[in-house]
């Protein structure tokens, strides 16, 4: 074994590389030869750690995942249209199995046509070179790099690089991708690499794909750690226009995030603050609402994550009601009860006005989490029997509770029997 792979693969976790071990001679019996592909490979050489098991074979990656799933008892997924499957290891380690596959592209941002092949193609169909290397794992070849395109020069070299002028032009979302992997390991993309990227860019080459899929993978980009570095670096390039023609992006305020987000994460110890989402609502906060409205309309977003995006969309108007002179804190209540966790958060984070701060953090630490003695069951059998009427008085217990006017349950019995004859 290569002295360098076998220094990588010590420091590797024990569980993963015992667990390669096992799909290695289970592959010798079957005869198959197989590899640990893609991003666990730069990983290793990375020396980082991924959890992400991708194993290639030469043969049915299915049949030797079936395997493997009898013999240890584990669940998995089979996906036949890919010739692929899933196997669940553990709660926190899975292992994606596929067959070694040829690609092409009949036009730029197509689906490829697949055709099965050996290790060298389905190194070839990758992104860049960094993730086009491959670790056999048959005991005989164990620890074998399969490095066809120079993969460990760029990584020793910090180098992303595409393997061929069309690689951009197959595929336009390697263009978000060549910017993620450059922030995260804080590499460069490679001289000849980025004046093509550029040219994809002018060439506005997303419109190739389908929306859904560029956004999906912006999406990977939210999750990263180094999220604004990532933007930064699209917004030098002007790589955004494909959320929106001519989109202009705060900056400043999102070079904020990454010290707002402790913040928020010490006024709200129960919900963590989703700072993908966050960094979304910043990134559209300057659009017309129209164009809003179109790219919500464009892209799938979860319900869920496209309310908040309205919802913080508005966060003036909601500050406005929140900056009131006298509030009470039922109102207050009122105000955000009804928005989103990430909403509240994105207005905490927004607004510069004390009093706003003051408000949203009572809110989240106490008032959110009030709850009265009083059940509907209670208020109808103190002679009430509308159901409308018993929400209101539940209600109405509920706000001055908050208020502070009622600390027990006699208090709360003896105002809803006024609150019923009112
Ligand atoms: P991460 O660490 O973010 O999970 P990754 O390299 O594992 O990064 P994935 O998106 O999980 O990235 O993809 C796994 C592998 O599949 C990549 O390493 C790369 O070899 C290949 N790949 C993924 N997307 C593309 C693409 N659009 N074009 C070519 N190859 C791709």
């Amino acid at each position: 074994m290569d002295k360098l792979i076998k220094n990588c693969l010590t420091t590797m976790n024990p569980k993963i590389l015992r667990i390669i071990k096992i799909v290695g001679r289970k592959a010798d019996q079957k005869n198959l030869k197989t590899y640990l592909v893609g991003g666990i490979v730069r990983d290793v050489l990375l020396k980082r750690n991924n959890l992400d098991i991708d194993i290639v074979v030469e043969g049915s990656g299915i049949l030797l995942a079936q395997e493997i799933a009898r013999e240890q008892k584990k669940k998995l997924i089979i996906y036949p249209q890919f010739k692929t499957a899933t196997l669940f290891w553990s709660e926190d380690i899975h292992i994606d199995f596929a067959t070694a596959r040829k690609e092409s592209y009949p036009f730029s941002g197509a689906l490829p046509v697949v055709a099965p092949g050996n290790i060298r193609d389905d190194l070839f169909r990758r992104d860049f070179t960094i993730n086009a290397m491959a670790i056999s794992i048959n005991k005989d070849s164990f620890g074998q790099l399969v490095d066809e395109f120079g993969g460990l020069v760029d990584l020793q070299h910090k180098k992303i690089r595409i393997l061929h002028d069309k690689s951009f032009i197959e595929d336009p979302t390697r263009i978000l991708r060549a910017v993620r992997f450059e922030q995260r390991f804080r590499f460069c993309i490679q001289t000849h690499t980025l004046n093509l990227l550029k040219e994809a860019l002018k060439k506005e080459l997303f419109k190739n794909v389908k929306a859904q899929r560029y956004f999906n993978e912006f999406k990977k980009m939210l999750k990263e750690r180094d999220v604004v570095l990532c933007f930064k670096r699209l917004i030098q390039l002007k790589a955004l226009s494909f959320l929106s023609p001519g989109i202009k992006i705060n900056l400043p305020l999102l070079q904020q995030i990454d010290k707002n987000i402790q913040n928020l994460r010490r006024v709200s110890s129960r919900v963590d603050p989703s700072v993908d989402l966050i960094c979304l609502m910043i990134l559209l906060e300057r659009l017309k609402p129209k164009a809003l409205e179109a790219l919500l309309s464009r892209f799938n977003l979860r319900r869920e994550d496209r309310v908040a995006i309205v919802e913080s969309y508005k966060w003036k108007d909601i500050e406005t009601k929140l900056s009131r002179g006298h509030l009470k804190p039922s109102e207050g209540y009122l105000i955000l009860k009804p928005l989103s966790q990430t909403t509240i958060l994105y207005l905490r984070f927004r607004s510069l006005k004390r009093i706003v701060w003051q408000r949203i953090d009572r809110f989240l630490k106490n008032d959110q989490m009030v709850k009265i003695f009083l059940t509907g069951e209670d208020i109808k059998n103190l002679g009430c029997t509308s159901g409308q009427k018993i929400g209101e008085v539940l209600d109405n217990v509920l706000y001055e509770k908050i208020d502070g006017k009622l600390n027990n349950k006699q208090q709360e019995y003896k105002r809803a029997k006024e609150l019923i004859l009112l």
